[in-house]
């Protein structure tokens, strides 16, 4: 069967579709680079489950307390082995990933101490765990402070700075590994390594703890390749490959990793307890999955950057940049544009296809909010999803797509509702 006809049937136009693939076409020399590291992510990941002796036994379940769960226990030896670190928490008890982060925070933090956050302001929802906004149960009401250096005006590591911050009360240090929804570049690995090692030569003994969310199997190292204690990330993001329902981990040094479990359930009992409740199943072949997913979700960032540049707008990271994290936003310029982007994402999804996203009033923001997510996990953001404040410049962000083709689909139909709305022209293209 003919494509032009499939997108049609799905309400494609031909100049849209012939645009995209004119593009597709120029991008397959990145794509094939990116399916090269979800081929070493994925070897990892199948090693690490079988040098791990994973067996059907693994894939059942546990209720209660949870004591000798075997596919909870053997599934965190598998992410500390591909993440290469001593020991891994990996839960459905993990609600998401700031409680993972917070968890982190809370188990290795004593009152006095002091955390650093070295590539500036952290991911908005950590603002109420550290209290940089005042915060019932924050680190700040237990006396932990906290402190900033932000990153040079290049996006590179303020490392002058940051040896001139640590002090004795230094005990940890943060560092987000992707932009999230700030205007900076997305940190690379080696990056990461050069500031952890530099934060190491003032002192050996500070914890490096990395915000991995969305930067899981975007490179074939993590940042626990290159120093940092711990890593810790969200299950409805890349690790979780889409099939994972719930969760969140924290990987790294043993030491910490126990730590951080005696805030997840409390003093004593640790990882010891906490049931597994029919997850893993999804959790181990949502790993499985995941570098692939991933993969899926860096082409169609690519694929947009490529698609919207050329038409005129701004796009970060550019059409050409290496990626260190799935998320791409786009700068349209007018309320109209962010509404069309979004109703266009959502005519794509599998699920919800039928539903017209508008702006509301979310709580917690002073802009109304357009989102779309036509998702099989609930708020899932390595599905395809996107949102945007109605507010200058008029960026949208979006990420996700669990699969290519469907990633393609969205950002085509995004392309279409742009159209349809008198927005865009799109350039001709000889067939
Ligand atoms: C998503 C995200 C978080 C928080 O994760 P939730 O699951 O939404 O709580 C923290 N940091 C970064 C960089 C993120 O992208």
């Amino acid at each position: 069967m003919d494509k032009t006809n499939i997108y049609k049937g799905l309400g494609i136009d031909e100049d849209v579709f012939r645009y995209g693939e004119g593009i597709c076409d120029e991008l397959s020399g990145r794509f094939a680079r990116i399916d090269e590291v979800s081929e070493i992510n994925q070897l990892k990941v199948i090693g690490a489950m079988q040098e791990c002796r994973v067996s059907e036994a693994c894939l059942g379940t546990t209720t209660g307390y949870g004591y000798n769960d075997i596919g909870r226990d053997t599934l965190e030896e598998v992410y500390a082995k591909v993440f290469h670190t001593e020991a891994a928490l990996v839960r459905p008890l993990i609600a998401c990933g700031t409680h993972a982060l917070a968890i982190a925070l809370f188990g290795n933090l004593r009152p006095g101490d002091e955390l650093i956050s070295i590539a500036g302001k952290p991911y908005d929802t950590l603002e109420e765990v550290i209290g940089i906004r005042p915060s019932r149960g924050s680190l700040a009401e237990y006396g932990i402070t906290y402190s900033q250096v932000d990153l040079l005006p290049n996006g590179n590591f303020d490392l002058d700075g940051i040896k001139k911050a640590i002090s004795d009360k230094t005990k940890m240090v943060t560092i987000q590994r992707s932009k999230g929804y700030e205007v900076r570049k997305t940190l690379s690995v080696a990056q990461i390594g050069e500031a952890i090692a530099c934060v190491k030569s003032v002192r050996p003994d500070i914890i490096c703890m990395v915000d991995n969310c969305y930067g899981e199997f975007t490179e074939t190292i993590e940042p626990s390749d290159v120093g940092a204690d711990l890593i810790v990330g969200s299950l409805i993001k890349n690790p979780g490959g889409g099939l994972a329902p719930v969760g969140g981990y924290i990987a790294g040094k043993a030491e910490y990793v126990e730590n951080a479990s005696y805030r997840m359930t409390c003093p004593g009992l640790g990882s010891e307890v906490g049931p597994s409740l029919g997850v893993n199943p999804a959790f181990y072949q949502g790993f499985f999955m995941a570098p692939i997913v991933t993969a899926s979700a860096l082409k169609g960032a690519i694929f947009a950057a490529n698609v919207y540049e050329r038409l005129g707008f701004s796009a970060l990271p550019d059409g050409k940049e290496d990626r260190h994290d799935i998320i791409e936003s786009i700068t349209l310029g007018s309320p109209e544009a962010v509404v069309a982007f979004c109703k266009g994402i959502q005519k794509a999804a599998p699920v919800d296809s039928f539903v017209t996203p508008e702006p509301w009033d979310m709580p917690g923001y002073d802009d109304p909010v357009v989102m779309a997510a036509g998702a099989f996990v609930q708020g899932s953001s390595i599905e395809l999803s996107a949102d945007g404040p109605i507010r200058p410049p008029y960026s949208v962000y979006f990420q996700g797509g669990l699969t290519w083709p469907s990633a393609k689909l969205g950002i085509l139909m995004s392309l279409q509702e742009m159209k349809n709305a008198g927005l865009v022209e799109i350039p001709k293209i000889q067939s």
